[in-house]
């Protein structure tokens, strides 16, 4: 387990986040491959929002469970907001926008959102 610091293009959007890297998603769903997401899910206990939550700007589709949160300055989507299935509040942080992390380096597990 290591602490990222991560956050949008323009610096509005900062924050910290724990984790292993270990599950880092590549979906085909119409939203991630558009975006090219590479989100990876943390528990809010592991996610600091340092600044930046007032210039948030929120998009929803499909079922909305989903809190899409791209910065309203510069479009970047550098983490969301969401439920897993059981229920629980959880944080999908898009490992692109973690500083220092070399994404050629990751194993990338597929996810076939694109049927869902
Ligand atoms: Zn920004």
């Amino acid at each position: 387990m290591q602490t990222y610091q991560g956050g949008c293009h323009c610096g509005t959007v900062r924050f910290e986040a724990t984790t292993d890297l270990a599950t880092v998603i590549s979906c085909n769903c119409s939203h991630c491959s558009k975006r090219g997401l590479l989100p990876t899910f943390v528990p809010p206990d592991r996610f600091r929002l340092i600044s930046g939550e007032d210039a948030l700007e929120d998009y929803q589709f499909n079922r909305r469970v989903i809190h899409h949160l791209r910065c309203r300055h510069c479009g970047i989507e550098s983490f969301a907001r969401g439920k897993t299935p059981d229920g629980n509040d959880v944080v999908a942080v898009n490992v692109r926008c973690l500083d220092g992390v070399d994404i050629e380096s990751l194993k990338l597990t597929p996810y076939n959102g694109r049927d869902f």
